[in-house]
């Protein structure tokens, strides 16, 4: 396979993890931080929203996380501990050496959402690989219309970057909406699945585009609440998560149908990804 002709894969050597140390640990919610990494010696190239690095937990093993902050030298990755891998990575306190290769995969590409109005829809950490697009769309406001996004959370306690949630929330040039699934107390916000505000909204099909990122059932849900509001599959985008190994397509692990979703994903159009994940277990 020839890595060279893919922007943002590092040119060096995929397969080879390069030293980076937890600068920064941010502890989001009871099962999730954010971890700023800085290298140690080389710096992988930069990284496009939507695209993700293979990180390698000394001793444990390396698993597939996506950039939810991204700069030149360092990488911001915000990780939920649900098995060995995650909680190893989770639990690494600063000047945890950890090793990482990347960046892989394709992107949001935000701009070619330029001039419309974007739709961002976020479950749980989803949230993580949609966070560098909001930041950048905030960055270059007057390149879009309306910067709508909905994002969810089982409970208020669970919603990651909550303060600068409360702070898009407050700003009058983007609209977002917080929902949580379940009733709690002291939550005054909207009670449901992001679906219900989303089938709120009124949208101009042909200026919006979409991007969505949670568990495959809601992405799926909400894309089909957008394509029956006359949005075209095409201008839906999706990030698909299977158990990735090598990040390079090279080893075959997180194939879909015809896709190897580390290198023609995560981020795939629903007009493709649509019909792919209507196939009963594949
Ligand atoms: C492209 C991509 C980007 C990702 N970005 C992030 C991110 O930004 N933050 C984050 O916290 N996680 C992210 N993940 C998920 C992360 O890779 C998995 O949580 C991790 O691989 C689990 O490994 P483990 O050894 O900790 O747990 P395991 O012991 O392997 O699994 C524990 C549990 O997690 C489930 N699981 C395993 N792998 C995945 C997966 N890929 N997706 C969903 N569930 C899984 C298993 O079914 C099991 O229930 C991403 C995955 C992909 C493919």
């Amino acid at each position: 396979m020839n890595t060279r002709s893919r922007p943002g894969t590092d040119l060096v050597e995929p397969m080879l993890p390069v030293p980076y140390r937890v600068a920064e640990r941010t502890v989001e919610t009871h099962d999730s931080v954010t971890l700023r990494l800085d290298p140690l010696g080389r710096t992988l190239s930069r990284a496009r929203p939507g695209q993700f690095m293979m990180l390698y937990a000394r001793g444990v093993g390396e698993v597939a996380i996506s950039l939810s902050g991204i700069s030149d030298g360092s990488l911001g990755h915000t990780v939920r501990a649900v098995g060995a891998v995650s909680r190893a990575l989770h639990d690494s306190p600063r000047g945890t050496v950890l090793g990482v290769r990347g960046p892989f995969g394709t992107g949001w590409e935000a701009g070619a959402a330029a001039g419309h109005d974007l739709v961002i829809v976020a479950g749980g950490v989803g949230l993580a690989p949609l966070r560098p697009v909001v930041l950048a769309a905030l960055a270059d406001r007057t390149d879009y219309r309306r910067v709508i996004v909905v994002a969810g959370a089982r409970t208020p306690d669970e919603f990651l970057f909550r303060a600068e949630l409360d702070s898009w929330t407050a700003r009058e040039d983007m609209e977002t909406t917080l929902t949580i699934d379940r009733r709690a107390p002291g939550w005054s916000g909207p009670v449901g699945f992001v679906t219900e505000p989303l089938s709120r909204l009124k949208l101009d099909p042909p200026r919006t585009k979409a991007f969505l990122c949670g568990p495959e059932p809601m992405m799926r849900f909400c894309a089909e609440v957008l394509a029956g509001k006359g949005i075209a599959p095409a201008s839906i985008r999706v990030s698909l998560e299977r158990n990735m190994k090598c990040g390079a397509g090279l080893c075959g692990h997180c194939q879909l149908g015809p896709l190897l979703l580390c290198r023609d994903g995560p981020v795939v159009d629903y007009a493709v990804a649509g019909p792919l994940l209507r196939v009963w277990e594949l």
